[in-house]
């Protein structure tokens, strides 16, 4: 159930359900709920403040609120339920995989990567530049359970879609993997991809409130935040209207809409040229640029001539690009090959030498099915590949 849904009972004067939840609400819903209460505004942004800075786990320790208002808001069955990690799985290279359980028990994956990935790199975040004393990391957060949109190399689209998270299930990934890593917001430089479980696009409205919560109560910096969309239109001319977003990926995949449909069949509904163009009317800040995420898969878009393909497109955009490229990490019962090194690195290649700027983003966690494509909620049914 999200957020909102619990606050309606309470709003309408009907029969009140059991608890209902703070966390994941807006400001302006708690702004409300506190007028319910007889109480100022200023106490919804105490109690944003100990959920989203202090992370403070239960109504009782919010110690700004009176003590008064937090029995009667208990005795109206209003808690905090951050979401919380139930299980950690550690990758010999330092990232983490966590499973997130919500308020109903049913968990996410969300994945920590201390340093990050080399996704980051000439993107204007200013996330390379981590000074002496500050630590860096880069969160992975799901936006979904599952995903409907069923790209043919990907391990989540194996699961289908199973449902969408609310707004503070996705921000309280971020909040749970913060207090688990003793992150300083404001000294360390952490990355946030919406690049999890799940096409965030066709869960648009719950991943923008937890952007917002993420920004503006959390504080973390708009900048550093990228969302990753498979191409949903519609998702992207929102996005471009917003006053607090992301940066923006578009897993491009393909080169042309022919190799495109064939990995990935919601091409059928948006071609490449109406994503693109749609990308175009993001207003970039400076130094901005929207990044075409690229799977190499061995044998099907890794060729010279794909890369040259790709450079006509990056060229022909109507704001600037750069390229990411992932080497498609393997998972069971997916029909592709990883591409040869030497292949990678002569298509990365190819772009630089034609003003393309394009990076290689480092597989990390494979070992515990953390690396891109592989979040599948995977336990120990599935053997890990090897690093
Ligand atoms: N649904 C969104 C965000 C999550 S997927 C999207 O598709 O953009 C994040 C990235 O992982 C996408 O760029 C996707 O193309 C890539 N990906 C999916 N499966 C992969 C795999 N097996 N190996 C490498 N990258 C993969
Ligand atoms: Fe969904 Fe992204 Fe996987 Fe495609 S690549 S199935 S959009 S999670």
């Amino acid at each position: 159930m999200s957020g909102r849904e619990n606050l309606v009972p309470l709003l309408d004067g009907e029969a009140k359900p059991a608890v209902s939840n703070l966390f994941g609400l807006s400001r302006q819903q708690l702004t409300d709920l506190m007028l319910q209460f007889r109480q100022p505004a200023y106490r919804a942004g105490q109690l944003l403040q100990a959920m989203f800075q202090q992370r403070t786990a239960s109504l009782d320790q919010v110690h700004t609120l009176p003590r008064e208002l937090r029995t009667d808001m208990a005795d109206q069955g209003w808690i905090i339920a951050a979401p919380r990690i139930v299980e950690t799985f550690h990758s010999i290279d330092g990232t983490e995989r966590y499973l997130v359980a919500g308020q109903d028990g049913q968990t996410v994956e969300t994945v920590w990567m201390p340093d990050g990935d080399g996704g980051e790199q000439g993107d204007g975040s200013g996330y390379e530049a981590a000074s002496a004393g500050s630590r860096r990391g880069t969160i992975c957060v799901s936006s979904q359970i599952g995903c409907a949109v069923n790209c043919q190399f990907c391990l989540t689209a194996k699961m289908g879609m199973q449902r969408n998270l609310s707004a503070g299930e996705i921000a309280g990934q971020v909040i749970a993997v913060l207090e688990r890593q003793a992150v300083q917001v404001g000294r360390d430089r952490i990355n946030l991809v919406f690049m999890g479980m799940g096409e965030p696009f066709l869960n648009y409205d719950e991943f923008i409130a937890a952007v917002r919560l993420l920004v503006n109560e959390a504080g973390l910096a708009e900048s550093r935040m990228t969302v990753s969309t498979s191409g949903i239109v519609p998702g992207i001319l929102r996005l471009a209207g917003e006053q607090v977003r992301p940066r923006l990926a578009i897993s491009l995949n393909a080169p042309n809409d022919g190799i495109r449909e064939a990995i990935m069949p919601i091409t059928r509904k948006w071609k490449i040229d109406e994503v693109i163009q749609a990308a175009g009317q993001l207003p970039l800040r400076p130094r901005e640029r929207v990044t075409f995420e690229y799977v190499l898969l061995g044998g099907v878009n890794d060729g010279l001539q794909h890369a040259n393909e790709l450079v006509s497109l990056a060229r022909a955009a109507p704001m600037p690009v750069k390229v990411n490229l992932i080497a498609w990490n393997p998972g069971p019962g997916i029909g592709y090959t990883m591409p040869e090194p030497q292949q990678v690195a002569a298509f990365q290649q190819r772009l630089i030498a034609r003003g393309v700027p394009a990076f290689l983003r480092r597989p990390r966690g494979r070992d515990i099915y953390a690396a891109c494509g592989q979040l599948k909620r995977t336990v120990k049914e599935i053997q890990p590949a090897a690093l």
